[in-house]
């Protein structure tokens, strides 16, 4: 059995490290089958205007339930999708999805795009095609990108964003903050978004450097012409410090969970 012979092969490793590849292998054998299987669903986020405290969109996040393996985490089974290339197919399911979901809930919706999936030179081309297919609106639809995949290559990033704009879809920089890029790029990418990463706001009630980070995010965002999406809310505290630093959209646990696309409905008052 081939699946084996790759286990053995590896066998020289480290104990620990054998187990990892047994543990990728082992989920990869499972994702195969995951979309035909009819094994993942799409769980969707609120994020709310913090002016208001109105919900205004939903953020997309992908759901596995083995029917073998049971539930695992994205953590885990993402950068499987991405190094086997699944990710390309389970993206375009996901896009699909997606769009039906955004004629029911008529509210913008994110969706998170994989590395893989944008430095294909397709990539807009085939959201435009998912878009026409459904007979969507591409404002409705956000794009999160990390920072990371944006400057792999900043040129190609530009012309994909361009044409992905020009289909009047918003880009969103995923865990703005974290990479270790220069910040000259904003200059030449159209992106709408900067969402503030998580590790900057869990402390930010008791870390005055956090603050300080979070406060210079959303100034810089400001003069840029672009809005502020904190992810990672879990306590009053949290709201309160952002709203104060004037964040535009805020987005966590206290404010509400990933859930089922029924449930976020009522969420959203449908
Ligand atoms: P992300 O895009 O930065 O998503 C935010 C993550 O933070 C989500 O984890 C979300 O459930 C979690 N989160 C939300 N509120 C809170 C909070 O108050 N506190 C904390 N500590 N965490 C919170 P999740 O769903 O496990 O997703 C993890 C990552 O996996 C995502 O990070 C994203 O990079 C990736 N991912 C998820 N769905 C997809 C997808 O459909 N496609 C791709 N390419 N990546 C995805
Ligand atoms: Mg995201
Ligand atoms: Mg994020
Ligand atoms: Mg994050």
């Amino acid at each position: 059995h081939a699946k084996e012979d790759i286990r053995n092969s590896y066998q020289f490793f480290k104990e620990d490290m054998n187990v990892h590849i047994t543990e990728f292998v082992l989920l990869e054998r499972h994702l195969f089958r995951a979309l035909d299987r009819g094994e993942f669903v799409i769980h969707y986020q609120p994020y709310y205007d913090l002016k208001g405290m109105i919900p205004s969109g939903v953020e997309a996040l992908l759901r596995w339930n083995s029917e073998d393996i049971g539930f695992v985490f994205p953590s885990r089974f993402i950068p499987v999708l991405e190094s086997t290339g699944l990710i390309v197919k389970v993206g375009e399911w996901l896009l699909g999805e997606v769009c039906e979901t955004i004629k029911r809930i008529e509210k913008p919706v994110s969706v998170n795009i994989s590395p893989v999936q944008f430095k294909d030179k397709t990539f807009p081309k085939r959201v435009e095609q998912v878009l026409e297919r459904h007979g969507v609106d591409g404002s409705f639809l956000t794009l999160e990108i990390t920072e990371s995949t944006l400057m792999e290559d900043v040129e190609f990033a530009q012309r994909s964003l361009k044409r992905l704009k020009s289909l009047g879809v918003k880009v969103a920089i995923d865990d703005f903050g974290t990479g270790y890029s220069s910040l000259a790029y904003l200059k030449f990418l159209p992106v709408d978004f900067l969402k503030i990463d998580v590790s900057f706001v869990r402390e930010i009630d008791t870390d005055p450097d956090d603050r300080a980070i979070v406060n210079a995010i959303i100034q810089l965002a400001k003069n840029l012409g672009l809005r502020t999406i904190a992810e990672g809310i879990e306590s009053e505290e949290h709201l309160q410090i952002l709203k104060e630093l004037g964040c535009d959209f805020g987005q966590g646990y206290f404010l509400g969970k990933p859930m089922p696309e029924g449930e976020v409905m009522r969420v959203l008052g449908l």
